[in-house]
């Protein structure tokens, strides 16, 4: 590994950074991570933290996932790439395919189709949406609706659904025929509504009325995420996606999961889908598929909707579409190690529990930080805090204030990710009770020094 020094000094005159303006790594260096044991991370300096953002979500049985690592060499040894394109594949993605089919089967998800990441599954549950229309004659399906504060992750179809500005200005126009209907965002909405079952009301009486104004025969899918996450961990009353699918199935709309973070055990069930009791079209997933630990992901297709492709005679359902590494061997040698520790470490009753005891921690925090404004959690191992400098008023908080608690939490032993005016928590879903209490009492120490 090279010195310290010198990839401080490199970092910014040879790479950009994702989500960063270019010349921001100049002004405030990223933290250069060169290892990691369990949930702890250590930087270039050798300090040592637990990691309560989990990579990027994905980390969810920590960095010493053994069997995973195993995997992932056996099968580079043995067969390190084939491709799934028409007329080949590999044992490997094979046995995988039916592992995902069982583990889905109570979201009525029979079928896999492979991609690299959630970006790719997403823009492939959209395109496939459009199709199953087309297969059956609607060919005037075309539109898309999803939620404010959505994320959808990153190419030109997934920025279309996105519902927040500053992943989608700078690169518009994007898609037409994609609108977005007011989240079930109780700390703000434009209902000023505060009780969060009336409040999924309205969002839902919007999305019909977004229905009737579109004409529902001109809509293809409906994306959403079970539990909103990268715009702030907006948890909806349970009430609201069994009422966005009883909505979309009265309409002949595709429901589309975007699970990308919720599969898999975020939110203390299995799926996001069914911590609400819902079945959608389509759920995509990518993220801890494979623990972080290679990029992957699987979008999985309902049983109805596998029916429609694969009983047309028309030609119309031939898929054009796929990724040089959909199916991977390596990826889906990880993603086969990762689902078997998933099962066999009981991951979401850990992250429930130790959830919480987290989003406990974090309210009682509140009760000492007037910085907070809002405390979002209580589904598993995601939380939000959103800051603000007035409580009365909700005004967001300073730029320069959230950066600082970062910063002290990081120097009292914990990494919490800032998002905008939130503080995001989604540490890997094996933390003990006393890596809880180091998150919070490094954010405690964070808070007292603004
Ligand atoms: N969908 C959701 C819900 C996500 O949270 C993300 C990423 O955070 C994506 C899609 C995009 O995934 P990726 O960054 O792997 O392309």
């Amino acid at each position: 590994m090279k010195d310290g020094n010198f990839l401080k000094e490199h970092n910014a005159r040879s790479m950009w950074h994702p989500m960063a303006h270019p010349a921001d790594s100049l002004k405030n260096p990223p933290t250069i991570v060169t290892g990691a044991q369990g949930v702890r991370i250590t930087d270039v300096d050798g300090h040592e933290v637990v990691d309560g953002v989990g990579g990027l979500w994905n980390v969810n049985l920590g960095f010493s996932c053994q069997p995973i690592k195993d995997a992932i060499t056996a099968q580079l040894d043995r067969l390190p790439y084939y491709s799934t394109f028409r007329g080949t594949t590999n044992d490997c993605v094979i046995e995988l395919s039916e592992e995902l089919r069982d583990f889905f089967a109570p979201d009525g998800l029979t079928r896999a189709f492979y991609t690299s990441g959630g970006s790719d599954s997403v823009e492939t549950a959209l395109r496939l949406a459009r199709q199953y229309h087309k297969i059956r004659g609607e060919a005037g399906r075309v539109k898309f609706l999803s939620l404010k504060k959505g994320y959808h992750g990153t190419h030109i179809g997934g920025a279309s659904v996105n519902g927040n500005a500053n992943f989608r200005t700078q690169y518009e126009p994007l898609l037409p025929g994609c609108f977005q209907i007011p989240a079930p965002y109780t700390y703000r909405n434009p209902f000023n509504e505060s009780d969060p079952e009336r409040l999924a009301q309205l969002c839902l009486a919007a999305l019909e009325d977004e229905i009737a104004f579109q004409g529902a025969g001109t809509i293809a899918a409906f994306i959403m995420e079970p539990v909103l996450g990268a715009g702030g961990v907006i948890p909806p009353h349970p009430s609201f996606m069994p009422g966005v699918r009883d909505i979309c199935s009265r309409n002949g709309i595709l429901l589309i999961a975007d699970e990308v973070i919720t599969a898999f055990g975020r939110t203390g069930s299995w799926t996001g889908s069914r911590h609400w009791g819902v079945q959608p079209d389509f759920s995509c997933t990518a993220k801890a598929i494979t623990n972080g630990y290679f990029p992957f992901g699987a979008v999985m297709i309902a049983e109805q909707v596998a029916q429609v492709f694969e009983q047309d005679e028309t030609g119309r359902a031939a898929i054009g579409h796929g990724y040089t590494y959909s199916g991977h061997p390596v990826g889906a040698a990880a993603a086969l190690a990762c689902l078997a520790e998933t099962k066999r470490l009981d991951v979401p009753a850990n992250a429930a529990a130790r959830g919480a005891e987290l989003f406990a921690g974090l309210q009682n925090l509140a009760r000492t930080h007037d910085v907070i404004g809002d405390v979002r959690g209580g589904h598993g191992l995601m939380c939000a805090l959103e800051l603000v400098s007035d409580r009365d008023t909700k005004a967001p908080v300073d730029k320069g204030i959230i950066n600082r608690v970062q910063e002290v939490a990081y120097q009292s032993g914990a990494m919490v990710r800032v998002s905008g005016p939130n503080i995001i928590l989604s540490p890997p879903l094996v933390l003990t009770a006393d890596d809880v209490q180091v998150i919070l009492s490094s954010l405690d120490a964070g808070f007292a020094a603004v």
